[in-house]
């Protein structure tokens, strides 16, 4: 009998390691590693003549960053084409993006789907942190967090990014990620959220108002519809909550990450958000990546179809980056309120085991600015201030000569005290700072000039103001740049009245 029983547990053993195996194995098939990756991308490139592969930077770890460069001519030369570009997996533990983006890949080769290619160049970066992704984890092997990293590019990763997008100036961007919705604090709430994938537009205020009306009007319900119509739930991106406890508004307007760093460059920009598996890893992995590719797929059906608009919008709004007028200012300080709607938010209730809807009425979907500066002609940087001029050298600012046709005035803030401030939560600095007039003799030798006439110029008034609740300052690597009872060492020149 004793036999028998400890045969029946080794059987028993063996099939829990069997399972245990199988499926270890089984979840790890259906996520794509780095090498298979390649060898995917690879086999796509010889298989097909509208793609070809450009590796456009390197990881922490030495890992190759490639894009998919798909075109019915020579990729980025044909200027009356709108260029797109989706890019997915800045964050390692969401491994959806890769996959879609490579559902993406085999779609667009489709004999069906190429008539897309007649009027786009279509860019598809399906892994942004392979270091991160291989270990399934969040952040870069700097442990930098890279859809924070847009505006100090300190990460070769979101470095190679950018000098990508400088290279084609794509007109709309998409940075696709995945969401967790499985928190304890949301379980103790009764709900959690049920969207398979949520869509977000632009929503800082320095952004054209009118790419913003476009995204969010237009853009948002087509993809929206189209999720539905294939058997997604879909809504708008909607972080914060639960209701009660925290409210609910369309994520940051920090000009730090993917979206908002594009679009800061007037780009028709976007986010998609699919819904993790509860392990964070493979988990229902097929219906994710088959999500997060009719969202990519339906904004290319979009852009296709406004091709026309899109592209003008686009280049009206990044013509008057260069318009050195007087008038233009960029928002600095900002907060969410509400417009007196209330949200219908679709949730899945713990209790009823279904999905419901829950009115929230603390809903913040507007971002108001409350402090504006106006745009100098453009900044001078000391050239003895190593840390800035990197900082300016990575972003790719144009440098040029003072205006020699203008009469110029030269101002520098004096920091009289550095406070802190409360910001929806979030603690940062808030220097005391007062305008004064630059009374040392200038040598214009001592300094590097940053006209903002530019198309990083929005980007760069808000990086560089002390008073910038999304400026460098804000951030421990810039910290240092302010000094109680010191002038800031930027001077803003403008033109004498
Ligand atoms: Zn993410």
């Amino acid at each position: 009998m004793k036999r028998v029983i400890a045969l029946f547990s080794v059987i028993l053993v063996l099939n829990y390691f069997h399972k245990a195996v199988f499926c270890q194995e089984n979840a790890l098939s259906a996520v794509t590693g780095y090498e298979a990756l390649q060898q995917k991308i690879q086999s796509l490139d010889s298989e097909s003549d509208l793609l070809t592969t450009e590796i456009i930077g390197q990881s922490v770890e030495g890992r190759n960053l490639v894009a998919m460069k798909f075109s019915a001519g020579v990729f980025g030369t044909d200027d009356s084409k709108t260029k797109v570009l989706i890019f997915a997996q800045q964050h390692g533990n969401e491994q959806s993006g890769k996959e879609g983006a490579l559902l993406l890949a085999s779609w667009l080769l489709r004999t069906e789907n190429q008539s897309i290619l007649q009027n786009m160049d279509v860019a598809v970066v399906p892994q942004v942190n392979p270091d991160g992704s291989e270990a399934n984890r969040r952040r870069n092997a700097n442990n930098a967090d890279l859809n924070r990293n847009h505006l100090i590019l300190t990460e070769p990763e979101t470095q190679a990014l950018h000098h990508f997008f400088k290279q084609y100036l794509f007109e709309v961007t998409l940075d696709v990620h995945e969401y967790s919705p499985y928190s304890e604090e949301w379980k103790k709430y009764g709900y959690r959220k049920n969207t398979d994938v949520a869509l977000g537009s632009c929503t800082n205020p320095s952004i054209s108002a009118e790419l913003r009306e476009l995204s969010n009007t237009q853009a948002l319900p087509y993809i929206m519809k189209h999720l539905e119509d294939m058997g997604f739930k879909s809504f708008v991106y909607c972080p914060g909550g639960p209701p009660e406890l925290d409210y609910i508004r369309h994520s940051t307007f920090d000009i730090n990450d993917g979206r908002q760093s594009f679009g800061i460059q007037q780009s028709f920009s976007f986010i998609q958000e699919g819904m993790n598996g509860t392990d964070m890893f493979a988990e229902n992995i097929a219906f994710r990546a088959r999500g997060q590719m009719e969202g990519m797929a339906a904004l290319l059906n979009f852009v296709h179809s406004n091709a026309a608009e899109i592209k003008e919008t686009v280049h009206r709004e990044r013509l008057a980056l260069f318009n050195a007028d007087k008038t233009r200012k960029v928002s600095i300080q900002a907060i969410h309120v509400s417009d007196g709607r209330i949200l219908r938010l679709p949730l899945f209730s713990y209790r009823s085991g279904r999905d419901t809807v829950v009115e929230v009425k603390d809903y913040r979907p507007v971002v108001r600015s409350i402090t504006d500066a106006a745009l100098p002609l453009g900044y001078l940087i000391p050239i003895t201030n190593n840390e800035l001029n990197v900082w300016a050298n990575r972003q790719g600012l144009v440098k040029s000569a003072l205006p020699s046709d203008k009469s110029l005035r030269y101002d520098h803030y004096f920091i009289h005290a550095i406070d802190s401030i409360d910001f929806e939560g979030d603690v940062t600095v808030d220097p005391v700072a007062e305008l004064m007039p630059f009374k040392e003799l200038f040598v214009p030798g001592d300094y590097v000039f940053y006209p903002a006439s530019q198309i990083k110029g929005n980007m760069m008034a808000i990086a560089l103001e002390p008073k910038s609740i999304l400026g460098l300052v804000t951030y421990p690597l810039y910290s240092n740049l302010l000094v109680a009872g010191s002038f800031f060492p930027v001077i803003r020149v403008t033109e004498k009245d």
